[in-house]
């Protein structure tokens, strides 16, 4: 299944793809302080792909914090926060914001509350390369 989305004003696009049902999947709720007041919740899947395509890179924010480990891509122009990225060996692994989806309401599983204070960087990267989605990033 392919899942289309991106920001409002179309600067920053995103495709998900993923064989597991959107109904399925498991949905997090990250309570680090960034996440928290985006209310933010995100899906992923390492057996699937992100395709994030910078359409106009004058706008699109690349925010980073805490370990600075990841970027967080968010339209500046119009505000929405669409996915995080990091990239390990030259490759990238991404989460998709359910709400930056057109069909966001097809993620329909109870969000999981998560927080990952207490990992250090290396764990932290261990984890995401588990877990986030291998992703291709493209300027457009
Ligand atoms: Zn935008």
């Amino acid at each position: 299944m392919r899942h289309k989305g991106g920001c409002h004003c179309g600067a920053l696009e995103i495709e998900f793809e993923s064989d597991v049902e959107p109904a399925a999947m498991e949905v997090r709720a990250c309570a680090c302080t960034f996440c928290r007041k985006h209310q933010s919740r995100a899906v992923s899947d390492p057996d699937g792909a992100v395709r994030l395509t910078v359409r106009d890179d004058t706008v699109v924010q690349r925010y980073r914090f805490g370990l600075s480990t990841a970027d967080y891509y968010l339209c500046g122009r119009c505000g929405v926060y669409v996915s995080a990225v990091i990239e390990e060996a030259g490759r990238h692994y991404a989460i998709v914001i359910i709400n930056a989806l057109e069909e966001a309401e097809r993620f329909s599983r109870t969000p999981m509350p998560v927080t990952y204070d207490a990992e250090d960087e290396a764990a932290r990267r261990a984890r995401r390369r588990a877990k986030w989605t291998p992703t291709e990033i493209i300027l457009a």
